[in-house]
């Protein structure tokens, strides 16, 4: 059988979930194969950031999650003797992304979510049971092969393929990247427990830096709870992964067979790898096909559903003959330097968890103590802008993530994303944008489906909790354009410099 799609998605993990769900909102035809015939069981990802919130608003899943997350701001790291090492995270209820700062759920939940979203949507048709085992470009477009168990083959001709593959992506390898590795591996078990009764768990997320056995303990999502425990140098892979070993390990938290269920437990090898080039040609990979990193910061999947969200607007410009296709290669040059960024966090946190060695560990205890006095964080969790792109060169705040808040248009109130729309967005406390606009600049930001916003006081946006006020005015700008996936493609200190921004969008285009 032959089909024809505009994107070809090989994987359907949360990446490719989200990526179908992006691209078929905008209809375009989306066609998902993906290997397994049931949805993956095991226990992974158990938190994702405010941006993320942002983005699965964007995927219209928010409202359904509702039930199955919990907020949990503070993140701590404790010695043996409970001494706090590092503390991430503020109490508060909003973050910039007007949503909570870090949110717990189950990947499994969340993937089920996603799924009924994604075949939802008419544009969008999922195949699972199928591995995709060739690909091929021809003549403008990509052929991808995929193999079901009986013996049934498919073929769809595709303009882009994205591998959303995971790990051991095989559109990764077909595009022949390097696949580097910083050699940080360490054996982990993984264990989702819930407990037959409710319990405080204080703090609710931490990690237990006891060189005897480190030991992360956090949310799995309402009424559950995530354990790892690392291996020690003496112990072997099986007997770590054992359900009587989880048992073991979970006696010493008051945690047994009569007042909890053992959900699933797995062991994974933590690594830190990074591909190099994420697109070739008419091939991208996005996720874990793209980069690897230690859980130890919670940003795995995060990672790979920025990258999701910045190729499908891309995408979008391209299939809708918006953008030239270099535009494409901004992919890269702008998610790989926040994912390096990102995974190189996610070691430094796990260089300091995974330390079984008493010496090294009362060594690493002291002079941790010692910069927490001091005030100085050895880490820092702060993520940095994008990397250079599809930005406007050299204006204020251009790559930085911008603000979304709660505000109130014609009797109509909730956060920005819904109440004024997506898109290009022009937005300023201080007048309305479209004012700056000459006709043909005005003609060509309606042609991308720019948004003009005058959010204020004055304007018929009204900033309900001023969030929008303390933006502009901590960064010192006057008007903002933003891109659909939130982050700044330029600011200027004047509102009538609108029209420059505008015109560096159409130049880069
Ligand atoms: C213990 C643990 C804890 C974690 N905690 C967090 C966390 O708190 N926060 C966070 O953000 N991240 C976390 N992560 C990371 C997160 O789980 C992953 O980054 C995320 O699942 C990757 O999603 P993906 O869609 O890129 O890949 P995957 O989920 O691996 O999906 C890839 C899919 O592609 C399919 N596939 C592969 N090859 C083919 C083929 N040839 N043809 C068709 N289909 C194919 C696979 O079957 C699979 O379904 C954690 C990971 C682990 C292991």
């Amino acid at each position: 059988m032959s089909e024809s799609a505009d994107v070809a998605i090989v994987g359907y993990g949360p990446v490719g979930q989200l990526l179908a769900i992006l691209l078929g909102q905008r209809g375009f035809r989306v066609h998902v194969f993906e290997r397994w015939p049931e949805p993956y069981p095991l226990p992974r990802a158990v938190h994702f950031d405010h941006e993320v919130a942002r983005i699965l608003q964007s995927a219209g899943v928010m409202a359904p999650l509702a039930g199955h997350t919990e907020p949990a701001p503070i993140y701590e790291w404790r010695n043996a003797a409970g001494e706090v090492l590092l503390r991430f995270g503020r109490d508060t209820e909003r973050s910039l992304s007007g949503w909570p700062e870090s949110t717990m759920f189950c990947q499994p939940t969340l993937e089920r979510i996603l799924d009924e979203r994604a075949r939802a949507l008419p544009s969008v048709s999922v195949e699972r049971g199928f591995e995709v085992t060739a690909l091929a470009e021809t003549d403008g477009h990509a052929e991808v092969v995929a193999d079901g168990a009986d013996g049934a083959r498919r073929r769809v001709r595709a303009r882009w393929v994205v591998g959303c593959d995971g790990a051991n992506s095989f559109v990764r390898e077909q595009m022949g990247v390097a696949w580097h590795d910083l050699g940080f591996a360490f054996d982990w078990l993984v264990v989702d427990v819930v407990p037959a009764e409710r319990r405080t768990w204080e703090p609710v997320n931490w990690q237990l830096c006891d060189p005897a056995r480190p030991t992360t303990l956090v949310s799995g999502g309402p009424g559950r709870r995530r354990w790892e425990f690392m291996r020690l140098p003496h112990e072997t892979l099986d007997e770590l992964n054992d359900e009587a070993t989880a048992w073991r390990l979970l006696a010493a938290w008051d945690v047994r067979p009569d007042n909890a269920r053992l959900e699933r437990h797995a062991v994974y090898t933590f690594r830190a790898r990074w591909a190099d080039v994420w697109r070739r040609g008419r091939l991208f990979v996005a996720g874990d096909a793209a980069h690897l990193m230690p859980p130890f910061a919670g940003q795995g999947m995060c990672s790979g559903l920025r990258d999701a969200a910045n190729l499908a607007f891309k995408l979008d410009l391209v299939l809708a003959g918006r953008a030239r296709e270099g535009v494409l290669d901004t992919y890269t040059s702008e998610r790989l330097p926040h994912v390096r960024t990102t995974i190189d966090l996610s070691v430094a946190l796990g260089r300091v968890i995974c330390v079984p060695d008493p010496a090294e560990a009362s060594a690493r205890d002291r002079r941790m103590i010692a910069e927490a006095r001091e005030r100085k964080s050895p880490v820092s969790a702060e993520l940095p802008p994008l990397g250079p792109g599809l930005l406007a060169a050299g204006a204020p705040s251009a790559g930085r993530l911008f603000v979304q808040d709660r505000v109130r248009r014609s009797g109509t109130t909730g956060l920005f994303d819904d109440v004024v729309g997506r898109g290009f967005v022009l937005v300023s406390p201080h007048g309305d944008p479209a004012a700056a606009l000459d006709a043909p600049l005005a003609a060509f930001f309606e042609s991308v489906g720019g948004i003009c916003a005058h959010v204020g006081p004055d304007g018929p946006i009204a900033d309900l909790d001023d969030a929008y006020a303390r933006w502009f005015a901590a960064h010192g700008v006057a008007v903002v354009l933003q891109r659909p996936d939130g982050y700044v493609f330029g600011a200027a200190p004047r509102l009538d410099e609108a029209g420059s921004l505008v015109a560096a969008l159409r130049e880069q285009l």
